[in-house]
């Protein structure tokens, strides 16, 4: 006969959603379950983003190296091997599996491993080594999403790899085409060249980054050209045929363009189907997203749904802010989630960080807007490091002085934002960040400078408004 197991609270999927969500829920004293299939972490510790910064760590050591002789360092010739980078980022997945099992342990959530399946609103099976029936109050559903498979040229992993099986190589090509120009293309693409792989992005839209700006865009553009990635805008890929070199891919209208190996990098799909969702009744939307309300909640009551699963931001932070909001809402306290301060991070070299708006979106929205960008090359720390490239830039409004975004590319991108997603989360003016003392010499300086700059009272830059 088949057990069945209650709880107050149970969770399906351990990423970065579900288990942050499951630990909110045990830790207002509910009995929780939390259901994987795989392996805990999700696609973030295991395929995402963990694995894709611990390789980028490589390169920016050997780029450090490579420049060492700017700073008066003599080195030897610089080699390395890739195998060993790759098994550096399996142990480092391991060791981070292993302290994430024991979190969970140590906040009382049972794992259930197997696959999850709705037999009703309260009720879920799931079919695993040993399988049983599982029932709830509350269900929180934190599946989540897998590479995009395109049918005209499926992943064979040996010459045609995905953002998941690529991660396994262990010999780097000499040639890599990217299909796909968004920013797991694009981190792909700098980690690559910065190995010395000689990578090509094709993109159909007119810009790699599309849905970060224009600013950024182009920004981006200018550095990767710099450093010798071959970027092909508006062209689309038909198809993909393997040679007895790797594979010629098939453009419309242009030339077949040969390379030894090629990534298909053209988005995410959302992990909704095969759920029994129509069991349970819960309402899903397009591309199978899960529709959910700012309380996460579906429209079924009691069932929740959070991360990438409700196709709205797809980053690992989000999910895990939903996983908090809706544990909130499941064990009867309140939480309400916003997207206005959303920060959102691409882990090239340079970094580009962002929040907010653009100047476009909020011009687009009817806003007085205008921006204060600050170069990193007048920036003590960034020239002292030899990191004067690239800039941060805020965009306010001109009537109330609210920060409304902000786009920074340079050195530290990602740690830079934190103080911008701080500022509109909290919504202060730009005089907030003006009238904060900042640490000298710091890269974070560029925010008080661009303030100064958004308002024309400069101080480490020439006025724009001569006096
Ligand atoms: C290459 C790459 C790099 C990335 N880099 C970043 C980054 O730097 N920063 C960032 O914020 N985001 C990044 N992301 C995105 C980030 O990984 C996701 O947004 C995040 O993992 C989503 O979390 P989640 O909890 O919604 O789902 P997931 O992490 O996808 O986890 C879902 C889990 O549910 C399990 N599951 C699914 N169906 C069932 C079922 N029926 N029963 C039981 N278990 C089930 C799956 O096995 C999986 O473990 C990256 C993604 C990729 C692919």
């Amino acid at each position: 006969m088949t057990e069945t197991k209650k709880f107050d609270v149970v969770v399906i999927g351990a990423g970065p959603g579900g288990y942050v969500a499951a630990i909110k829920a045990a830790q207002n004293r509910k009995k929780v379950a939390l259901i994987e299939k795989g392996l805990l972490g999700g696609t973030c510790l295991n395929v995402g983003c963990i694995p894709t910064k611990t390789l980028i760590a490589n390169a920016e050591v050997m780029h450090k190296i490579q420049h060492a002789a700017d700073f008066g360092i003599t080195t030897g010739p610089i080699s390395f091997d890739f195998g060993k980078m790759k098994q550096r980022k399996d142990s480092v997945l391991e060791k981070m599996r292993k302290s994430l099992g024991g979190l969970i342990q140590s906040n009382g959530i049972e794992v259930i491993k197997g696959v999850a399946e709705f037999t009703g609103p309260k009720e879920l099976k799931v079919k695993g080594d040993a399988s049983c029936l599982v029932q709830a109050d509350a269900i929180i559903i934190a599946t989540g999403s897998e590479p995009l498979e395109i049918g005209a040229f499926p992943c064979d992993h040996k010459v045609v790899f995905n953002s998941t099986s690529i991660l396994e190589l262990t010999e780097l090509p000499k040639t890599l085409a990217i299909i796909g120009g968004g920013y797991i293309g694009c981190e792909f693409a700098s980690l690559y060249a910065a190995l010395g792989v000689k990578v090509t992005i094709l993109e159909a839209l007119p810009s790699i980054v599309s849905l970060q700006g224009k600013t950024v865009s182009d920004a981006l553009t200018a550095a990767f050209k710099k450093q010798g990635i071959d970027i092909r805008t508006g062209v689309v890929v038909e198809g993909i045929d393997k040679t007895a070199a790797g594979a010629s891919v098939r453009l419309k209208g242009l030339p077949a363009f040969e390379c030894d190996k090629v990534l298909v990098a053209v988005g995410r799909k959302i992990v909704s189907a095969g759920l029994g969702l129509e069991k349970a009744g819960v309402q899903v939307g397009e591309k199978g997203a899960i529709v959910v309300n700012d309380r996460m909640e579906t429209n079924v009551p009691g069932i929740y749904a959070i991360g990438d699963v409700t196709g709205k931001f797809l980053l690992a932070h989000v999910a895990s802010h939903q996983g908090v909001v809706a544990a909130a809402n499941a064990t009867g306290q309140e939480g309400t989630m916003h997207y206005d301060a959303v920060p959102a991070v691409i882990f090239t070299m340079p970094e580009v960080a962002t929040v907010g708006k653009t100047l476009e979106e909020a011009l687009a929205a009817g806003m007085a807007a205008k921006t204060g960008r600050f170069p990193f090359m007048a920036l003590g720390k960034a020239v002292a490091s030899m990191e004067s490239d690239g800039f941060a830039e805020v965009v306010i409004d001109q009537k109330t002085g609210a920060i409304l975004g902000a786009q920074v590319i340079g050195h530290d991108a990602a740690s830079l934002i934190a103080e911008m997603a701080l500022a509109i989360a909290n919504e202060l003016t730009v005089d907030c960040v003006a009238e904060t003392i900042h640490a000298h010499p710091t890269l974070p300086e560029a925010w008080l400078e661009a303030s100064l700059l958004a308002v024309d009272t400069p101080i480490h830059f020439p006025p724009k408004i001569k006096r």
